[in-house]
């Protein structure tokens, strides 16, 4: 297939995307191409105008602060997976970035673009739930902050208004007692989640879990968190048992997508068995 015809240009700045944006009705970013290009060969997504966003490279940047580091939405795949900065502050992002489908999609596709698409499959969905980011974006009224469990909202749907940018993703930096960890169930062609868990665990100095956080990915029509786990196991020891039992039913099949990859039944027992491998790795990393 090829894509109706459409106007293309580039901008070099936040600031002339927005002008862009806001000069265009029908107007899409493009960044790294992989999600957009696909849609837009299929006739899925028809816009008339493409403003290339990937050669402004102040938003290519890591960074980091005391607090939380700060992943510029260009950053591509590949980067996020080779940063020491992501490596040593928040080794489950890098590691997550690591195992998105190709070396041809890790070099192309943004942490921005994956974002902003919302693909209910895509990895970095339950990263930013689990890990509690916020998604800095940039719009005609200035700058704001949206956190992560406001942000997505449907299938492809997110939080995002028209003429907005993702500018940066900042992810609070991990407390000495806290451990994260992902685990996939993946799309043998495609490497996208059937099912993706990732899980945040805090525990205080005698191993009493103090905060847990579990996003899930690939299972419904959009990424979310599973509160009920995170409850479950707030005040107990992190065992093989209580984690067992925090995860046993935590997803309902009348809820999960139901397509060639899994049922809703298989996709409802995979969030127990990822969640399960994910929180034990957190809990080993959060006291270890
Ligand atoms: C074969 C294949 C396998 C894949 N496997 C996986 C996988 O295993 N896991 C996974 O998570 N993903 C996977 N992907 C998707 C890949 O990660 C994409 O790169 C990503 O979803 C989109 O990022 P992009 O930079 O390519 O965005 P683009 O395709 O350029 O844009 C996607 C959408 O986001 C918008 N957009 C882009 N940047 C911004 C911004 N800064 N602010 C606001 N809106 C913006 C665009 O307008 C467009 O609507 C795969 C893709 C392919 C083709």
């Amino acid at each position: 297939m090829t894509p109706y015809a459409f106007e293309y240009t580039r901008a070099s700045s936040v600031d002339e995307a927005l002008a862009l944006l806001d000069g265009h009705d029908n107007a899409k970013l493009l960044a790294g191409g992989h999600s957009l290009i696909p849609a837009m060969k299929l006739r899925l997504s028809n816009p008339s105008m493409l403003i290339d966003v990937s050669g402004i490279s102040e938003l290519a940047q890591i960074t980091a602060s005391e607090t939380a580091v700060h992943v510029g939405a260009l950053a591509t795949h590949r980067a996020v997976e080779t940063s020491e900065i992501v490596q040593a502050k928040c080794g489950v992002l890098a590691e997550a970035a690591g195992g998105i489908g190709d070396p041809q999609v890790r070099n192309k596709g943004t942490i921005g673009g994956s974002l902003a698409h919302a693909d209910p499959a895509a990895d970095y969905p339950a990263l930013v739930l689990a890990l509690n980011a916020a998604i800095k974006v940039a719009g005609p009224s200035g700058t704001h902050l949206i956190p992560a469990h406001d942000f997505f909202l449907n299938l492809f749907k997110t939080a995002l208004q028209d003429g907005e940018i993702i500018t940066e993703v900042i992810f609070p930096a991990l407390s000495a007692r806290s451990g994260a960890a992902y685990a996939k169930f993946s799309n043998p062609a495609s490497k996208y989640a059937v099912v993706g868990v990732a899980a945040w665990v805090e525990v205080d100095e005698h191993g009493m879990c103090t905060g847990a956080r579990v996003g899930v990915t690939g299972a419904a029509s959009h990424a979310f968190r599973a509160s009920n786990v995170a409850f479950d196991l707030s005040g107990k020891h992190l065992t093989a048992e209580t984690i067992a039992a925090a995860v046993a039913g935590m997803a309902d099949a009348h809820e999960m997508l139901n397509d060639l990859s899994a049922s809703s039944e298989y996709r409802a027992h995979l969030c127990s068995v990822m969640a399960q491998r994910a929180l034990t790795e957190a809990a080993a990393r959060a006291m270890g």
